[in-house]
């Protein structure tokens, strides 16, 4: 099986602005922003999507919503708020097959989701 795409961004061979990483999981901006600060946080390990995660996985996946919570008040979301999101699969809108949380902040959020 070939790399995902954010395993490529992972080992730096397609370019991101990447915002935080550790040896476990890297966050960076997202190409198409849908919220004026827009952020994926990602496990190193390439999990396809929530569903597919394994009790192994339990720390990694606490490790990366800390990280996520870490990063977004780093970029200043800490006051106002900010939304965790992860899409698994075709009605959510996944469109990448490697596990991500995306941090949506610095506007109002609509409730439910469309
Ligand atoms: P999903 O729809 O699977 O929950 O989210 C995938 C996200 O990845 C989308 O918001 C999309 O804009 C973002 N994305 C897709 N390709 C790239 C890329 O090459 N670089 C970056 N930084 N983000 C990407």
């Amino acid at each position: 099986m070939g790399k995902t795409l954010f395993e490529k961004i992972c080992d730096k061979e397609i370019p991101a602005d990447i915002v935080y990483e550790d040896d476990q999981v890297v966050a960076f901006r997202d190409i198409d922003p849908k919220a004026p600060t827009h952020v994926l946080v990602i496990p190193r390990k390439p999990i396809p999507r929530i569903n597919e995660a394994q009790p192994e996985d339990q720390k990694l996946l606490g490790h990366l919503l800390l990280k996520a919570a870490d990063v977004a008040r780093s970029l200043g979301l800490g006051e106002d708020g900010f939304r965790l999101v992860l899409n698994n699969g075709r009605d959510a809108g996944e469109t990448v097959p490697h596990l991500h949380c995306h941090i949506l902040g610095g506007r109002k959020m609509d409730w439910p989701p469309g």
